[in-house]
């Protein structure tokens, strides 16, 4: 129940550090699936008065390309099941990739609103190479530093807002 947001995207573009940041605010992660086979994460977050739920999607770790194409869809099919919104991250020091591309193709045929964001943006420079993703289409896009939390507040009004 309540309102939820699902973050997915490729291993290794900072889904699970963009998570931490949005449970700063309240550490109270709810439940935490133990074990080899955990594959996301649940916490709740709240901003500006409202709450919602937050799932960390992707904790899998495969090397088969097989399997690997399994889980992202899999991933992607809990985040439009579950969610209400899905935030789906990407990595500007990365580029977009193919499995970035097959993610996008998956997610505009969902009914559910993607944020897209484009993370790593640490710097100035690495603003002008996050342009390149609004290719993709989504709106709204958002460039993000999660590391350094900057650009997250953006992020949060726009969830609020939708709540
Ligand atoms: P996940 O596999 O998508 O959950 O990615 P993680 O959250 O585990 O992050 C993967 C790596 O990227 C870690 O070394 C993070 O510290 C790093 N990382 C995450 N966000 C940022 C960021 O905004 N900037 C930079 N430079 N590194 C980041
Ligand atoms: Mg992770």
């Amino acid at each position: 129940p309540g309102f939820t947001v699902a973050i997915v995207g490729r291993p290794n573009v900072g889904k699970s550090t963009l998570f931490n940041r949005l449970l700063e605010q309240r550490k109270a992660i709810v439940d935490d699936f133990s074990g080899v086979t955990r594959d996301r994460q649940y916490g709740i977050s709240d901003w500006n008065g409202k709450f919602f739920n937050v799932i960390d999607t992707g904790g899998f770790v495969s090397r088969s390309e097989d399997i690997f194409e399994k889980e992202i869809r899999k991933q992607v099919h809990i985040a439009i099941d579950e969610a209400d919104i899905i935030l789906f991250i990407t990595d500007v020091t990365a580029g977009i990739t193919d499995l970035d591309d097959d993610m996008a193709q998956l997610l505009r045929r969902s009914n559910k609103p993607v944020f897209l964001v484009v993370n790593k943006v640490d710097n100035a420079e690495r603003q002008l190479d996050a342009t390149e993703f609004y290719v993709l289409g989504f709106d709204p896009t958002f460039f993000l530093s999660s590391i350094s939390g900057s650009g997250t507040g953006e992020v949060l009004d726009a969830i609020t807002e939708l709540i």
